[in-house]
């Protein structure tokens, strides 16, 4: 998404402001901004609020506003992966765009839905609960031996009914996104890269 990096368009502002370290939500790179638009206290003021303002990302220029310990938007969690179906690949992405804008509960559903459609493009039958493609995909061995804790967790985690969703915290939308991330690479990536040398 690098819409304003080959342009003639350019960001006038403060060209130094205090320098703000921070993990861009557009590119996913961790920049070391100097460059954007500050925050005074007031008109004649002429020192900035502590590092805050819009930063623009070193890497892919776009803008993100921070402010004491906020960020907009916020980065995403996870890794990016090749090799997914659009529908996989569309849920996965939508996942962490959630987790961007602080959405965990929206992020736990989501992937959720991103595991049982895992197991069914893995040879599962439709139509079951979550916690039968859980075992499926552990079972069928398309989550690693070791992984048994976190098996376990995200076991616990779907066992509610739909009707009673609890509010997600942000370690269980880590952990959501993380197991989604280690299934889709090792199923999906990893096999397709394989394919590519062997051509
Ligand atoms: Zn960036």
């Amino acid at each position: 998404m690098n819409y304003l990096k080959n342009t003639h368009h350019a960001w006038k502002g403060d060209q130094y402001m205090k320098q703000h370290d921070y993990t861009c939500g557009y590119c996913n790179r961790h920049t070391s901004s100097n460059k954007g638009l500050s925050l005074y206290e007031n008109q004649a003021s002429s020192s900035q609020v502590a590092n805050y303002g819009v930063y623009v990302c070193t890497y892919c220029k776009m803008p993100t506003f921070l402010w004491d310990g906020i960020q907009i938007p916020g980065s995403k969690y996870g890794n990016s992966v090749m090799g997914l179906s659009d529908r996989l690949s569309g849920l996965y992405e939508e996942a962490r765009d959630s987790f961007s804008v602080n959405a965990y509960t929206a992020v736990i559903l989501i992937c959720r839905k991103l595991l049982m459609h895992i197991a069914v493009d893995l040879g599962a039958e439709p139509g079951k609960r979550f916690i039968e493609y859980v075992n499926y995909l552990k079972d069928n061995n398309f989550v690693t031996t070791r992984s048994d804790k976190w098996v376990d967790s995200i076991r616990k985690s779907g066992n509610e009914s739909n009707h009673e969703v609890n509010i997600g915290t942000r370690e269980e939308a880590e952990l959501m996104i993380k197991f989604s991330e280690m299934i889709i690479k090792t199923n999906f990536e990893y096999p397709a890269l394989m394919e590519k040398t062997e051509e």
